[in-house]
């Protein structure tokens, strides 16, 4: 079988997963496996394919290309939410980015959604194989639910406070309720899913409807419409708004391109990396930089880190341990990038094995201001390397090539990356 991966836009840990391929598909031997980079797509000539693998995010200048590959392979696969609905890239529709989910150019693709995409779930696709059905994610999860009213909506919480309550129970968002059981598993490494492998269509209105539910005991203010007896809940100083202050990358978080919603009116803040960050709450910085940082995410997140970091100084210090662990991950992460420039397949697996288990996945979800959310195998003393609450504080804030500003509810209000 011929079968050619191509990267589009954005982050490319999709792209480099499916070195993986080798190792997955049973005797790979028969197969002509070629990959081509952002770079070259243009340039690509290829006339017969069995399988066409498009990962990362697509733009209107990438149409024409995504239809050309559907005349000449016999099947477009879509692999990674950024392809299957604009993923985490598909958060800047918010601001003008018309990022298009490939099913809208290719009605008939296979879709792989995941940030990032399952290398088993792409192995059994080429291979002819059905995808095993999913489970929802509340199922092997290790928390469980009550679905009782909630008292309060809560931004942070301390994971290791209670092990067995589902975040939700805490008024903490978790979006498992609408998505498929997973390999990355955020939720075991103190992070709420966000949903990048939903299990519905229109994901994030299933979710905001459910969690608008929970929320019936929550103490909402209200005003008078002024247009009769109904009243509206109040655009500001309620307990609901106060605690989720950014709906749209909360419950849109991967499926903005793909919700139905019209095409964002704000304006642009002249890049794509500003447009994604600009609006979003200081805790959430982490897990969208863990996503979407490429080859580079680990780099680029604890950057982000370190900048708030260093702007608390005094009330947010970090531990010996926290930096070594760090440490290791910068190496990590420089071997990573040696492994992908020699196609070392077999390092890229080990390298990646080693950083899942400092950061918990490719995600990092592990990671986090002040130290880490869950316990690291055999490095003990967690106590000595254990995140904590952080204060929220408005400011400029920086370290290596990242700037940014929050405001004094926390949400980045300026985002800047020099090249
Ligand atoms: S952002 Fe996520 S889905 Fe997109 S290419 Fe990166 S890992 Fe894959
Ligand atoms: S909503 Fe999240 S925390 Fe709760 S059970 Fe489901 S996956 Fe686990
Ligand atoms: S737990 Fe993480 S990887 Fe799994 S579906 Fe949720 S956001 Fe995606």
């Amino acid at each position: 079988m011929k079968i050619g991966i191509f990267q589009l836009n954005g982050c490319d840990k999709c792209f480099n997963e499916t070195y993986l391929l080798d190792k997955h598909i049973n005797d790979n031997s028969k197969n002509e496996i070629f990959r081509v980079k952002n770079s070259e797509v243009e340039k690509w000539s290829e006339k017969d394919l069995d399988y066409a693998v498009v990962t990362g995010y697509i733009t209107l200048e990438n149409h024409e290309f995504v239809q050309k590959l559907s005349k000449i392979a016999k099947k477009v696969v879509g692999y990674g939410s950024c392809t299957t609905t604009g993923g985490i890239f598909g958060l800047a529709y918010q601001k003008g980015y018309d990022i298009t989910p490939i099913a809208k150019i290719i009605p008939d693709t296979t879709l792989i959604s995941g940030c990032l995409g399952e290398i088993e779930e792409l192995s059994e696709i080429l291979q002819g194989h059905p995808i095993k059905k999913s489970e929802i994610l509340c199922t092997s999860c290790a928390r469980k639910s009550t679905c009782e009213y909630l008292d309060e909506v809560t931004r942070q919480i301390d994971p290791q406070e209670d092990v067995e309550s589902c975040f939700n129970d805490f008024g903490h968002l978790c979006s498992g309720y609408i998505a498929n059981s997973c390999k990355e598993m955020c939720v075991d490494y103190g992070t709420a899913c966000r949903g990048c492998k939903s299990s519905v269509d229109r994901a994030g209105f299933r979710m905001l409807g459910m969690f608008g539910t929970l929320m019936g005991n929550v103490e909402v203010a209200t005003e008078a419409t002024g247009k009769g007896g109904t009243d509206k809940l109040a655009d500001v100083d309620d307990d609901v708004t106060e605690s989720i202050p950014d709906v749209t990358g909360s419950f849109f978080r991967f499926n903005l391109a793909n919700s139905v919603l019209p095409i964002g009116r704000n304006q642009s803040n002249g890049s794509i990396m500003s447009d994604i960050f600009i609006g979003r709450p200081i805790e959430e910085l982490p897990l969208i930089s863990g996503c979407i940082g490429g080859d580079h995410s680990i780099s680029f997140t604890l950057d982000i880190i370190q900048a708030y970091e260093k702007g608390l100084i005094e009330d947010l210090p970090v531990s010996e341990k926290t930096v070594e662990l760090r440490n290791n991950l910068l190496s990590l992460e420089k071997e990573l990038n040696s492994a992908l420039k020699a196609s070392n397949v077999e390092s890229y697996e080990k390298i990646t094995n080693q950083i899942r288990k400092i950061a918990g996945n490719m995600n990092l979800s592990n990671l986090f201001f002040g130290g880490f959310k869950v316990p690291i195998d055999d490095s003990g003393d967690f106590e000595g390397y254990k995140k904590s609450i952080f204060e929220i504080r408005e400011g400029d804030y920086q370290n290596g090539n990242i700037k940014y500003s929050l405001n004094s509810k926390g949400i980045v209000t300026k985002f800047e990356m020099e090249a």
